[in-house]
């Protein structure tokens, strides 16, 4: 089961690949995480990468590029893998195509979470994260202690681009550089839409019913 989440920030692609790795014991891709253990732990990745994450903008497709064929390559992709932010440029697509040429894995389906902007900022506004990929919002999705991820019993912690200036960027940056994916795999004939709007529930028994068939 190779399988792209895709959608605005705020769709829910981290939430639904959380379950769906869970189910199908297939492991989340999340370059968003990598990104930001990056920024954690200091490295010269992480160091480059924050000034674009901060303002809301997309790291280099270089950047991506690289991290991506590496974490496919690993081991525990060979059963399936669930993207959740990559890719989110045309010329990261192409790339995609290529390096899954390669190990001759194609993709199965992009599941386009479909989701209003007033919506996406309302959720992005209230999210709490954790390091293990989890989301949790303080009205939509609690966590049963609060601050404690339900997932791990990390600590939560929000976003420093969840905040406004950064949440209009990035739904701009979306718009411009990311939406043009949508023909892009419509053309290629994977896309799968989903309403996104209804709870979470809902949402993932709608994408699972899409994804079963690639088991
Ligand atoms: P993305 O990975 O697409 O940026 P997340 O999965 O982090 O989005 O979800 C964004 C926020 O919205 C989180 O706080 C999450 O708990 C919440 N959320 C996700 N899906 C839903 C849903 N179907 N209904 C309500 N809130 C949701
Ligand atoms: P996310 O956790 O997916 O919302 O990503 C957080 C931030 O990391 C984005 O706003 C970008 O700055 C960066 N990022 C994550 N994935 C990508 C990607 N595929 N291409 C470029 N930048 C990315």
């Amino acid at each position: 089961m190779d399988i792209i989440l895709f959608g605005p920030p705020g769709a829910g692609k981290g939430t639904q690949a959380q379950k769906l790795s869970q189910k199908y014991r297939i492991p989340q891709i999340s370059t968003g995480d990598i990104l930001r253990a990056n920024v954690k732990e200091g490295t010269a990745l992480g160091l480059e990468a924050k000034k674009y994450m901060d303002a809301g903008e997309l790291v280099p497709d270089a950047v991506l590029i690289g991290i991506i064929k590496n974490r496919l390559l690993e081991a525990d992709c060979a059963n399936g893998f669930l993207l959740d932010g990559y890719p989110r440029t045309i010329p990261q697509a192409d790339a995609l195509t290529v390096i899954l040429d390669e190990i001759k894995k194609p993709i199965d389906a992009v599941i386009n979470i479909i989701v209003p902007t007033d919506i996406l900022i309302e959720r992005l506004s209230g999210r709490w994260m954790c390091s293990c990929g989890a989301s949790h919002h303080i009205v939509f999705n609690p966590p049963k202690s609060e601050g404690i991820c339900d997932t791990c019993g990390g600590t939560l912690f929000q976003r420093p681009d969840d905040t406004s200036d950064a949440v209009s960027n990035r739904l701009d940056v979306y718009q411009k550089q990311t939406a043009p994916l949508v023909d892009y795999y419509k053309k290629k004939n994977l896309l799968k839409d989903v309403d996104g709007t209804k709870d979470i529930d809902a949402v993932f028994a709608n994408i699972d019913t899409l994804v079963a068939p690639f088991k």
